[in-house]
């Protein structure tokens, strides 16, 4: 197998000729069709996320084709389509497991950070964490889904019963929340890098109701706001544009430091939280709700010794929607 590797924080991935892995006992191992390039990628190759394990095959959105079971594998069989998301692995024994909260898990394993990931021609899975996906869909289209769209999700519930919601950040994530968002009868409040219009036209192509930047005021209080964008100065502006009540979501494994502000704007019950991960409950739940959106997902694609430069370009905001790699 090939993959490309981050053998040394902060450096270009390598490319890197492999021995040929076996799946262990409850794993499986697929032949990649396509990986999508999150932010959370970036943050690790940084090492902006604690404990880094290297070196460490990044990529977590990863549509495969199982060439190979372990034992103990049940719910799935050679030659069925899968995806292999962000959570790789849980004890299934500590106190958030135990509460249906595994994305809080103690001893998790997060793909593409702490076990091997996407961004190679083979990938090793624990069976138990990949969702089957039919055969519906393009690899490439669906690629970003498995962390965009079930973060984006996770965060999107999270943010409550929101009519009026806004997006900072117009990426991989919210240009596909913004469809589901509308198809839920939401309307879509976009914020861009100040002076982005390529971003805001782009925004209101897929029905946002306004987009400007994200220092601008909306042209009315906004019920919930979701930050995707990793600008801790963000925080601020979003708690000024939701209203009494209004909820901040976070969505981010990684945020640059939060400035200092007035109580006031956090005054009257207003709610600022994160979101951490995905539960495959999430996975399952949004899985089956994309067909019936019908959702239209933007992708750039790279082949997979582009990988370093389709960070870079993710890193400048060069592309719309999501960037995917192909083996
Ligand atoms: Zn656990
Ligand atoms: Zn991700």
């Amino acid at each position: 197998m090939q993959a490309m590797i981050l053998k040394k924080l902060k450096t270009p991935l390598e490319w890197t000729e492999l021995p040929d892995r076996q799946p262990g006992p409850n794993e499986i191992r697929v032949k990649v069709l396509a990986c999508g390039v999150c932010r959370t990628d970036l943050h690790v190759v940084d090492g902006q996320l604690p404990n880094p394990v290297l070196p460490i095959i990044p990529g977590h959105e990863i549509v495969g084709r199982i060439d190979a079971v372990g034992g103990g594998v049940k719910d799935l069989k050679m030659g069925e389509r899968v995806g292999i998301p962000w959570l790789g692995h849980t004890d299934g024994t500590c106190p958030y497991c135990l509460m249906h909260r595994e994305n809080l898990c103690d001893h998790p394993l997060f793909t593409g950070f702490t076990r091997d990931g996407g961004y190679a021609t083979a990938a090793i899975a624990d069976a138990r964490f990949a969702f089957p996906l039919g055969e519906v869909g393009s690899d490439v289209s669906i690629a970003p889904v498995l962390c965009a769209g079930l973060i984006g999700w996770r965060s999107l519930a999270i943010a409550g019963e929101a009519k009026k919601i806004g997006f900072y950040g117009f990426g991989a994530a919210a240009h596909i929340l913004a469809q589901v968002a509308r198809w839920q009868g939401r309307q879509v409040y976009a914020f861009t890098r100040p002076g982005d219009a390529h971003t805001q036209s782009f925004a209101k192509s897929l029905g946002a109701t306004w987009a400007g930047g994200s220092e601008d005021s909306p042209p009315e209080p906004l019920d919930a706001a979701i930050i995707f964008a990793p600008v801790g100065a963000l925080v601020p502006l979003a708690l000024k544009a939701v209203r009494k009540g209004g909820r901040v979501v976070c969505a981010g494994i990684h945020m640059s430091d939060v400035p200092s502000f007035p109580y006031s704007i956090l005054w009257e019950e207003r709610e600022l939280l994160s979101v951490a991960n995905l539960t495959r409950k999430d996975g399952i739940d949004f899985l089956s709700l994309a067909p019936k959106i019908g959702i239209k997902v933007t992708t750039k694609q790279y082949p997979l010794h582009q990988a370093n430069e389709a960070l870079a370009d993710l890193r400048g905001g060069r592309f719309e929607g999501a960037a995917v790699l192909t083996p």
